[in-house]
């Protein structure tokens, strides 16, 4: 045996006797208190798509991950919500940490050489978030020489370097409630994403904020699961369509987006789900 092997074993079992002790100081770490459940991902602080309220999860996202989750067979207690932040999406279906994420997740062709999506549940645009009293920008025509805020790992924050490289600084953060944050600061001027995700936040904003109203790209929100999983697209696909015949689609919109100006792109919506499933 050469020394690497040796050193190869002994990393192994330092790494399984760690887990193990992990394991018996917290039961999170072991999973002994997911068995059972279905472990779905979603952001947590998005207002009304997902996000985390004293204790309890609510938006669209929630909405419509609830009512798949009940179809496969799970009640709400059986459900173990995790925060999926937009860059690790990919890595935590690939690390099975989560069966499946409901996160303003873009159906792209290359988020799909690592992941599968079921759906599309929903489309939105891209659009800008600026301060209620800038007028300066009504339009991605009107990006020259401004900074933008984006998040790492969205289609938002590559659709900026695809587009717009040369004519803005783009800073990147984690979520977009940090982004939100700079731009009332004034260290940006605009926040790009989703124009869905941007009515939240201004209307959490109480007016400071506005969205422009000007989507530049289509956004098809898809239930990102384990690579080739075919069997769970079809039944995910199912579920949506239920949610849509059934009224519960319509309804979580609305409730979701009440009082915030947002409404849906009907030429886009609702979608016809047809991700994932066998050809
Ligand atoms: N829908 C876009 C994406 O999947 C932007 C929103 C997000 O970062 O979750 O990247």
């Amino acid at each position: 045996m050469t020394f690497t092997r040796t050193m190869k074993r002994m990393a192994v079992r330092t790494i399984a006797a760690l887990a193990a002790v992990a394991c018996t100081m917290s039961l999170a770490a072991c999973g002994a208190d997911e068995a059972g459940k279905i472990r779905i991902g979603i952001k947590f602080d998005q207002p009304g798509l997902g996000f985390k309220k004293s204790g309890t999860y609510v938006g669209f996202d929630v909405d419509v991950a609830k009512y798949i989750a009940k179809k496969l067979g799970y009640s709400e207690d059986e459900i173990v919500w995790k925060e999926a932040p937009s860059k690790q999406r990919e890595a935590m279906l690939q690390n099975g940490d989560v069966d499946m994420i409901l996160a303003t997740y873009s159906i792209t062709d290359e988020r799909k050489k690592a992941v599968s999506f079921a759906g599309p549940y929903f489309v939105a645009g891209q659009d800008l978030l600026v301060r209620k009293d800038d007028q300066s920008i009504n339009g991605p025509q009107d990006l020259n020489g401004k900074r933008l805020c984006s998040v790492t790992g969205s289609t938002s924050a590559a659709t900026v370097k695809e587009k717009f490289a040369s004519e803005v600084q783009l800073m990147e953060q984690p979520g977009y409630a940090e982004c939100a944050t700079a731009l009332f600061s004034g260290i940006v001027d605009a926040v790009t994403t989703d124009d869905i995700i941007l009515a939240g936040l201004a209307s959490a904003s109480r007016g400071k904020l506005r969205v422009v109203g000007k989507p530049f790209t289509q956004e098809y929100y898809g239930v990102g699961i384990k690579k080739g999983d075919t069997k769970l697209a079809t039944k995910i696909n199912n579920a949506i369509v239920d949610m849509i015949q059934d009224g519960s689609w319509e309804k979580a919109v609305s409730d979701n987006t009440s009082g915030t100006n947002y409404t849906p792109d009907v030429r886009y919506n609702p979608p016809t789900p047809n991700e994932g499933e066998d050809a």
